[in-house]
């Protein structure tokens, strides 16, 4: 994540500022340019100008802008939320605007990789769209699943509850949950279908992921019932990239985001833990991250960087910040989905599963 600055008097901003700590002035993000801009909130009801979005008028849950070129009344990224939970419950809006915070931060990802982003209502076969939903309050119907269907992502606004998640992580055995963690593994799911599924990638897909046309739903209960290979870390990211090759390219492609917008931020901070190679990502940042400096770059810079994250976690009494270790096979799967992502030629690959 790259950090701001305000346009009236330079001092540095955060994504989710909507103020100006220094000089007071009202602060949004402007998704066409990937920035933050200076509006006013009094005359700023009329195409022409940046406005601020319904939700952040209504329930000062949204701080991205409507360019003035636009006369929606929602944000892009809050017009992608299909469906909201109910907010005349207590503690809804709060759930919600989590929620919607890190869909914000998965959003820029895909933006400022330049992926496609369409909305259910531009494309309501291929387009994207959000529901966030609770379970019924009778606690007997069907719960409220998270996962991926065509193009809509499903999150139950209870995993936007720490206690909740922190329990829910725990009886599942994972090292790591996160809300934009679920973000970045469903929206793998949506973009395999679009770049992967139909195109040239399936059979490179296939040498390194396995072959996805195994029954989905048995290569899940198998998972719950006896769980992952012993030696799942071998050839996986995470032990749940094991049950089926759409949950291994979810996994893997959820933690390239992990890496380049983490070192996107170490980057914008400065932070240095190994020696740059003469040409380093440095150089490209601005353009397009990443695809000039190589991936090998990106993994030479990553990985010093996150046993540097982890030692400092450890220094203020945390656990590791990043709990995974990467193998030859797992690194190897990521460099295609970053060749995917840049529009790289992809090689044939190895048969690893
Ligand atoms: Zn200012
Ligand atoms: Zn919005
Ligand atoms: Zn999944």
């Amino acid at each position: 994540m790259q950090l701001f600055r305000c346009e009236n008097c330079g001092q540095r901003l955060y994504f989710d500022n909507t103020r100006c700590v220094h000089c007071g002035a009202h602060q949004g993000f402007d998704p066409d340019t990937l920035s933050m801009k200076v509006y006013d909130p009094a005359a700023a009801a009329s195409v022409g100008h940046y406005r601020a979005c319904t939700n952040a008028r209504q329930v000062g849950i949204c701080n991205w802008l409507i360019p003035p070129s636009s006369d929606a009344s929602y944000c892009l990224s809050c017009r992608l939320s299909m469906v909201i939970p109910d907010l005349g419950v207590p503690g809804h809006i709060e759930l919600w605007a989590s929620l919607e915070e890190e869909k914000r931060r998965l959003l820029y990802s895909l933006l400022s990789l330049k992926l496609p982003l369409v909305s259910r209502q531009q494309d309501p076969v291929n387009g994207l769209g959000f529901r966030f939903m609770a379970d019924a309050p009778d606690g007997d119907s069907e719960r409220v699943l998270i996962g991926h269907q065509d193009g809509i992502i499903t999150l139950n606004i209870a995993e936007a509850d720490p206690v909740v998640r922190e329990a829910t992580r725990r009886q599942m055995a994972e090292p790591y949950r996160t809300i934009l963690g679920h973000f970045r593994h469903e929206a793998g799911h949506y973009y395999w279908q679009l770049l992967v599924k139909d195109s040239d990638h399936i059979e490179p897909f296939r040498r390194r992921f396995g072959d996805e046309r195994q029954d989905y739903a048995q290569a899940l209960e198998r998972q719950y019932q006896i769980g992952p290979m012993a030696d799942w870390q071998q050839y996986y990211v995470s032990a749940y990239a094991s049950a089926h090759p759409w949950e291994d390219w979810a996994e893997t492609w959820a933690h390239y985001l992990h890496m380049v917008d983490t070192l996107d931020t170490a980057y914008q901070f400065g932070l240095s833990t190994a020696p740059r190679p003469a040409q380093s990502v440095e150089v490209q940042l601005n353009s397009n991250p990443y695809r000039d400096a190589g991936f090998d770059t990106l993994i030479a810079q990553w990985l010093p960087l996150t046993a540097a994250l982890n030692s400092l976690n450890h220094s203020m009494g945390y656990d590791d910040v990043y709990p995974f270790s990467l193998s030859a096979a797992v690194i190897d799967k990521l460099a295609m989905v970053h060749g995917i992502i840049h529009g790289l030629p992809i090689r044939q690959g190895v048969q690893t599963n």
